[in-house]
């Protein structure tokens, strides 16, 4: 069988990385978008080339784009139909946090602007372009016996509010509602949509508060006392691409050490 193809946006580094490298252990072959850091772009795509399975038929592929912006979003969806021809999936992983941690009382609305534009935006257009492409390519063709799917990558953070990223949280929040809308809105093509909510996991993104979190876990922040791994997400990725939930759409997967749990 060929190769599926899954498009992850933000995969040069972190957990995006992460997915990549796991998708390429079970045979995936990976379209890695990155904004600006081409060199670990290809870091990652060297990455993914040497977890691929012997004789595997996959292949790797770098795509420099901001998902914010329309027009590279629609450069790059060209770009992979061209090299590629189909995506099976698609990953929303591409974020980024506030450049300041401030009280919501004096967030500023270029910091809003810049996290809404990247992690809801930029999914959502992105997300609309990729379903439209698959609704018309599965229309009585062979693909219509694929089943492509989107993971969207989240955060604890839609809906665990810290007030001192209140941009974030809100842009996570969307991402959450994004799942259920397109959930919905796509089933009756069979293309299914997951969301998965990670914790705290070890990346250039948590980097700046690494010792605030390494106090946090030492104090009980999840009843699993560790830093999460991109490779504990990606495994989850795994999980949705090998269709191990095929009577599950819209459903949320934590992958936080158990930090959703309520408890006293
Ligand atoms: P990271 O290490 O900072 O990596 C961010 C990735 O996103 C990089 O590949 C970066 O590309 C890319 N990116 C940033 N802006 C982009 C844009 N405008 N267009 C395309 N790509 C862009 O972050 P991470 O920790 O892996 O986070 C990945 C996702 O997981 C984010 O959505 C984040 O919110 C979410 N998340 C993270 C944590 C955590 O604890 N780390 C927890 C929950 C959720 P370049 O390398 O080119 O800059």
């Amino acid at each position: 069988m060929a190769s599926q193809l899954a498009l992850i946006t933000g995969a040069s580094r972190g957990i995006g990385r992460g997915i990549a490298v796991e998708l390429a252990r079970i045979g995936f072959s990976v379209a890695i978008n990155y904004a600006g850091r081409r060199d670990a772009a290809l870091e990652c795509k060297k990455l993914c080339e040497k977890a691929a399975p012997r004789g595997a038929e996959s292949s790797f592929e770098i795509f420099q784009a901001d998902i914010s912006k329309t027009p590279d979003r629609a450069r790059l969806l060209t770009e992979v139909r061209e090299r590629f021809g189909w995506i099976d999936l698609l990953v929303n992983n591409a974020g980024v946090a506030p450049i300041v941690r401030v009280d919501l009382l004096k967030a500023s609305e270029e910091s809003f602007d810049r996290l809404m534009g990247i992690n809801a935006r930029g999914a959502f257009f992105l997300t609309q372009a990729v379903a439209n492409f698959w609704i018309a390519g599965l229309k009585g063709r062979e693909k219509a016996s694929a089943k492509p799917k989107i993971v969207n990558i989240s955060s604890i953070s839609a809906f665990a509010p810290g007030p001192t990223r209140a941009e974030y949280c809100m842009s996570k929040a969307a991402l959450s509602m994004m799942t259920q809308l397109f959930a919905l809105r796509l089933a009756e093509y069979g293309i299914h949509v997951y969301e998965i909510r990670p914790g705290v996991i070890a990346t250039d993104m948590t980097g700046p508060v690494r010792q605030k979190y390494e106090r946090l876990i030492s104090e009980g922040l999840a009843p699993i006392a560790r830093w999460g791994t991109p490779e504990d997400v990606g495994r989850a990725v795994v999980a949705v691409a090998e269709d191990r939930f095929p009577f599950s759409t819209g459903e949320v997967i934590n992958v936080d050490g158990g930090f959703h749990i309520r408890h006293f």
